[in-house]
Order: structure tokens, then sequence, then C-alpha cells
């Protein structure tokens, strides 16, 4: 099994419930973004039209954030999921130099999220009742995981990834548009395989070798 998500542009209107949904399901600080939108204009006046490009990890098949890690803090994992270990992050930023998508953020020293001084439901947890890939900290850095806590449940439980809402990354049945599909990218008859094959499906800076899991359809 080989995990990837693909991503139709042409159905995404930039309403960012995708972007939403991953900030809640994996409590990310203010500031940063494990799943982001660039926007931009394509065209001349009049003729023009906004273009909008959901932006997660690639989890690229030959991660340059992992080979730059020098405390070999990012590992893949059987699935294909680029994975960083909090416990061994040292937060050299090397990975976040390393990354040529800009996906990968650091996180800061606030003490927390909240700006009346709060503490969240979350932060509120001691460390150990949360997902490992939940227990970050200040100094680190931080990644989208495809939502491995929700993909490991799911396999667990004999489910195949990406079936329904709760075997699937957060970020993908929210999408009112349909635009996001995760997936077996080994598995020929899976919906994103399908897709991949049928349509104009692309892959961002390809000429980097890195070889990404996410696939764009333009
Ligand atoms: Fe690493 Fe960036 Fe590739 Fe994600 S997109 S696996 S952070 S190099
Ligand atoms: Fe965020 Fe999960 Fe979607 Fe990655 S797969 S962008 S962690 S919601």
């Amino acid at each position: 099994m080989r995990l990837g998500m693909v991503i139709d542009m042409r159905r995404c209107f930039g309403c960012r419930a995708c972007v939403a949904a991953c900030k809640t399901e994996n409590m990310v600080q203010p500031g940063n973004y494990w799943n982001f939108v660039l926007e931009y204009e394509q065209g001349k006046y009049p003729n023009v039209r906004r273009i909008f490009v959901p932006m997660n990890c690639m989890h690229c098949q030959d991660p340059p954030c992992m080979k730059a890690c020098p405390e070999k803090a990012i590992s893949k994992n059987k699935q294909g999921v680029v994975l960083i270990n909090y416990d061994k992050c040292k937060g050299r930023k090397y990975c976040i130099a390393a990354c040529p998508y800009g996906v990968i953020h650091f996180i800061g020293n606030e003490k927390t999220f909240y700006p009346d001084g709060k503490k969240t439901p979350y932060e509120a947890l001691p460390a150990r009742a949360r997902h490992p890939l939940h227990r970050k900290k200040p100094g680190i850095a931080e990644k989208c995981t495809f939502c491995w806590h929700r993909i490991e449940k799911a396999l667990k439980e004999g489910k195949t990834p990406g079936s329904d809402y709760d075997s699937s990354p957060a970020c993908i049945k929210v999408c009112p548009a349909n635009a996001r599909y995760f997936g077996d990218l080994d598995d020929p008859n899976s919906e994103v395989s399908r897709l991949i094959a049928t349509k104009r499906a692309i892959q961002l800076k390809k000429e980097f070798g890195t070889k990404p899991q996410v696939y764009y359809i333009v």
C-alpha cells in the first residue's frame, strides 16, 4: 500500500473548509498551517480567472526533508506516509530549508494557543493521553501527517483508507466541491489511481526528483 491524495483544481473554489478541518483535527497552532491554499490569477482582464492550489505535505517517495534531518527524526512508514518523530526532532530546521514545497512549519514558544492565556482542552490533556503525532511541543517542526492517527485506526479496523469519513484524512470529506480524494496509489482500482489514470493529473515540482504522492488535476 502506498497512500496518496488527488486534488481536483478544476473543482476547488478556495473556500478553505479543508484548511479549517486540518487545523481543528490536528490542533495546529496559530500562524502555522499543515494545509493552506495558494491563490493567483490567470489571464488578462476581462478574461481572468482565479486559481486555487491547496497545499499540504506531498509525502514524497524520495523526501529531501528526511535526507536533510541530522537527527534522523523524519521517516517514511510502510504505507508511504512521511512522519516527524517529535521526540527526536531538535528543531534544527534543515527539513524546512530542504522541502521544495514550503509545507513544514516550526513551532514557536507560545505558551498557549489562546491569546487570553487560558488552555484549550487539548493543551490541558497530558501528552500521554494524545496520539504520538499530537504530542507537539515548542521548538520542533510540524507538518501534515495524512492524518495518520485516523488512517492507522482505519487499517486496524480492516477498513480501506479513504472509503468513508472516519477512514479518511480530515480535509477530504469536508470539501463541499468534492475536490479532494485519498487512497492507495498501488491499487489500480482505487479512486485515486483511476483519477490519475483518466484525468490530466500532475505532480508539483517533479523536476526535484521528490516523487510526490499528491497529484493535481488541472
Ligand atoms: Fe518532506 Fe516537503 Fe516532501 Fe513533505 S513535501 S515529504 S515535507 S520534502
Ligand atoms: Fe491536514 Fe490531515 Fe489533510 Fe494533511 S491529510 S492536510 S494533516 S487534514
